[in-house]
């Protein structure tokens, strides 16, 4: 998991949709990920392999115990 400021995932999240072509989804409660989303509840992962996720912090509890 990657500290990082609540700017900083608001333009990981842009960069996201203009890659994708869609808002990032949370793996946990499948729902988007917005830029206007409260940001402090959300964790940015990248993975070995170069793969994005975001994910809401009480997401990432349930996925990763
Ligand atoms: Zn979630």
């Amino acid at each position: 998991m990657i500290e990082l400021t609540d700017k900083k995932k608001k333009s990981l999240l842009e960069k996201y949709r203009k890659r994708y072509g869609k808002c990032a989804t949370c793996p946990g409660c499948k729902e988007y990920i917005r830029e206007n989303d409260e940001l402090e509840k959300v964790e940015y992962i990248k993975t070995k392999r170069g793969t994005e996720i975001f994910l809401h912090r009480g997401c990432f509890e349930k996925i990763w115990r």
